[in-house]
């Protein structure tokens, strides 16, 4: 899917040496510092896909005021400006839950739930706008020259990766709420 927005590729390494200058950390810290790193690529992934929502809904509203069909703006119509209006505010919700994350990490605090609640609401909320997006593009949406099919193709890369929606919500479910873990 991600053709013209980002190229996906296999690497393969075998027997590559490196050496000890070139170690991040103390031996035996590996882990420990993976995971640190894991958090800051959610809080990372929220702000990329609010980005591509902010940038389809930009798109869609400036379209839906030049596109006249009978007389009017197609914006001028409810049933495209409120899904339009939807998007804008599930968007910003999930910015200031990013920014919540953010401002968690930091200050050093445990971040876990906020940094995949905020990459969950953001995937899903950027998902949304995109699918707007081309939508109230019509048949328009399609072609590559409006670029929102590119949006709609890029905005499930934070639904899948870091972390797909299913793991989230069993970290939220098992370490938030304390539920009996499901994998
Ligand atoms: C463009 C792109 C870039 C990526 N970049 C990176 C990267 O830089 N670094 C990196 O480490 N990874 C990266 N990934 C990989 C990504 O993190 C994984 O694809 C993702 O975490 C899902 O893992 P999987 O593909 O093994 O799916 P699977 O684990 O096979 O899961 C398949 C489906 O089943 C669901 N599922 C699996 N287990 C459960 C369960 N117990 N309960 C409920 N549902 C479940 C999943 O949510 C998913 O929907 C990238 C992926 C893509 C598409």
């Amino acid at each position: 899917m991600g053709r013209g927005a980002v190229d996906s590729n296999s690497i393969f390494i075998s027997d590559l040496p490196v050496p000890e200058c070139d170690r991040i950390g103390k031996e035996g810290e590996g882990f420990r510092i993976i995971l640190d790193s894991l958090n800051p690529e959610r809080i990372l992934g929220a702000a990329e896909a609010i980005g591509i929502g902010r940038r389809a809904l930009a798109k869609a509203t400036a379209y839906a005021k030049e596109r006249v069909v009978f007389g009017r703006p197609i914006g001028q119509n409810q049933a495209i400006q409120h899904p339009l209006a939807e998007s804008w505010s599930e968007l910003e919700a999930a910015n200031l839950m990013a920014f919540h994350a953010a401002e968690l990490y930091d200050g050093g605090q445990p971040c876990g739930a906020e940094a995949n609640a905020a990459k969950y609401l953001a995937a899903d909320a950027a998902f949304l706008a995109c699918d707007r997006a081309v939508r109230t593009h019509g048949g328009f949406g399609y072609a590559r020259e409006y670029h929102v099919e590119r949006y709609f193709r890029e905005s499930m890369i934070p639904r899948i990766a870091p972390v797909s929606r299913e793991l989230v919500l069993s970290h939220i479910a098992e370490r938030v709420l304390g539920l009996p873990k499901s994998y």
